[in-house]
């Protein structure tokens, strides 16, 4: 048999139009619309011309009929195209990594009431900017600082007076909190620095010019805000002094950056908080602090420390804290910026507000979220839930898993599971050192190294994302919710 030439093969594909015409195809597009189908077909034909064209069909041997084969399938594989263009690219997932707030995987996931409030004010109009009682156009931030002022400045008061601070600092601190919401704590930064000190200088310490992973650099914030940054001290330590020294008639503001993703150990000094707020009164000069995650929660109650919350920062009184919404939070993505009253103000008369607002559906969700911690209902905030999890609870819900998984109660497995104690990550920027002692269900196969076991999960109908450490597949359930269980059990079945 002779081998076809190249053009010859080519002839014998079909038009877009002739397959269009086939019963096949139109049953498709009564379906799924004529433009998507006939998209299809441009693509499964272009592909075939291509795989023509490189000698992947008709060399040598192959001939026509591996064309023939190839157009045999020809509605299958066009059917399969038009599934694949018409779903979804953005997939829920199972993270059973154990980092609560992976930037990767999304960070927070909301909480339900979250879903719920967005659902009804975003599938209908709202009083977004509407003022109900006067019939007015109204501010869509009163939505939410109304919240921001319960959790943040009830307790500053109280606390002031119950510490036995005099009537100035007493009155100080019952000037009320503002909180205004961007997109992101990015552009909360952005925003405030340009605010408070475009054309003038912003003091920073060099231990904490860091960069957080998706290139966010604070020189590089700075420079786009239109301030100057002016470094003082060292990498490993910066005294109040240094600050001190710096402080000139260009001077706007101090900014004291929170390590998120990594920690200077061993020799190292940096100015207290109250150091820092004292110069920063002395010398009538706001303190702003980016905060990164911001916590509204006590995290000491889930045993970690060193992770100062949103209020620890105002008590102490800085004057500025930006943090994000789906961090600690766990809410939706936003930039929240809280403090002074004054100072925010003329944030929010700046005109890149208006550029870096946030929509409705942030709004929504981040209004439902504070409603939560309002009520202190923590539970209700997944990733809050996440990082109460006890350790006995995650290895009730493990040995559970495993029981069900085929595999584990055949000796001659190739998937071998086994449990061991290990750690969970809070992640995204928070408390560098901060980790939740958990119960991992660790994976080894017989023919399948631990990257291609965990691409297999990965490649699941749901997938599944696990951490590889030490040649091993390793789940962790902390950050695995309930529902998925069985989707996971699934999985493990189907790579055994
Ligand atoms: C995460 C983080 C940011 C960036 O916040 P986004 O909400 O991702 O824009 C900035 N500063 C610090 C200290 C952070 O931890």
């Amino acid at each position: 048999m002779f081998a076809a030439n190249k053009s010859e093969l080519f002839q014998k594909l079909p038009s877009t139009d002739e397959l269009l015409r086939q019963p096949d195809m139109q049953a498709l597009t009564e379906r799924d619309g004529h433009s998507a189908v006939a998209e299809s077909i441009r693509v499964v034909l272009a592909r075939l011309r291509q795989e023509i064209a490189g000698g992947q069909i008709g060399d040598a041997q192959l001939d026509e009929k591996s064309l023939d084969l190839a157009l045999g399938g020809l509605s299958a594989a066009v059917e399969r195209q038009l599934r694949q263009s018409l779903s979804y690219s953005l997939l829920p997932l199972v993270n059973a990594t154990g980092v609560i707030l992976h930037t990767n995987l999304g960070r927070a996931p909301l909480a339900a009431a979250a879903l719920d409030h967005v659902r009804a004010t975003a599938s209908a109009y709202s009083n977004l900017e509407f003022d109900l009682s006067t019939g007015e156009r109204g501010k869509r931030d009163v939505h939410v600082d109304r919240l921001f002022q319960k959790l943040l400045t009830v307790d500053r008061v109280g606390d002031r007076v119950e510490a036995g601070l005099g009537p100035a600092s007493a009155e100080r601190s019952s000037a009320a909190i503002s909180t205004i919401v961007v997109n992101n704590n990015a552009a909360a930064v952005l925003l405030a620095l340009n605010s408070l000190a475009e054309g003038g200088e912003v003091i920073v310490s060099r231990g904490e010019l860091v960069e957080i992973g998706g290139s966010f650099r604070i020189p590089d914030v700075m420079s786009k805000s239109n301030s100057t940054l002016r470094e003082v001290g060292t990498t490993n330590r910066t005294r109040v002094a240094d600050y001190e020294r710096a402080i000139n008639d260009r001077t706007r503001l101090l900014l004291r950056v929170h390590r998120s993703n990594f920690e200077i150990t061993g020799f190292t000094e940096q100015p207290g908080l109250d150091e820092l707020v004292a110069l920063a009164r002395g010398r009538d000069l706001p303190l702003m602090e980016d905060l990164g995650s911001g916590a509204l929660f006590d995290l000491r109650s889930v045993g970690i420390t060193g992770e100062p919350g949103v209020l620890d920062s105002l008590r102490a009184g800085v004057d500025i804290v930006t943090y994000s919404g789906d961090k600690l939070l766990g809410g939706p993505q936003a930039g929240l910026i809280s403090g002074r009253a004054d100072l925010v103000a003329r944030m929010r008369s700046n005109s890149l507000f208006r550029a870096l607002r946030v929509d409705k559906l942030t709004y929504s969700a981040l209004e439902a979220t504070l409603l939560a911690y309002v009520k202190r209902d923590h539970d209700a905030v997944p990733v809050l839930h996440m990082m109460r999890l006890s350790k006995d609870e995650i290895a009730r819900r493990a040995e559970k898993i495993v029981s069900r998984v085929v595999s584990a109660q055949v000796k001659s497995s190739n998937l071998k599971l086994e449990l061991l104690d290990g750690e969970s990550v809070i992640g995204g920027g928070a408390a560098p050192s901060a980790v939740l002692p958990t119960r991992l269900i660790a994976l080894t196969h017989a023919d399948l190294s631990a990257d291609e076991l965990s691409a297999r999960l990965r490649a699941s109908t749901s997938p599944v994302i696990a951490r590889v450490e030490e040649g091993r597949v390793l789940l962790d359930l902390r950050t695995v919710f309930p529902e998925q269980d069985t989707v996971l059990v699934e999985a493990l079945n189907s790579v055994a």
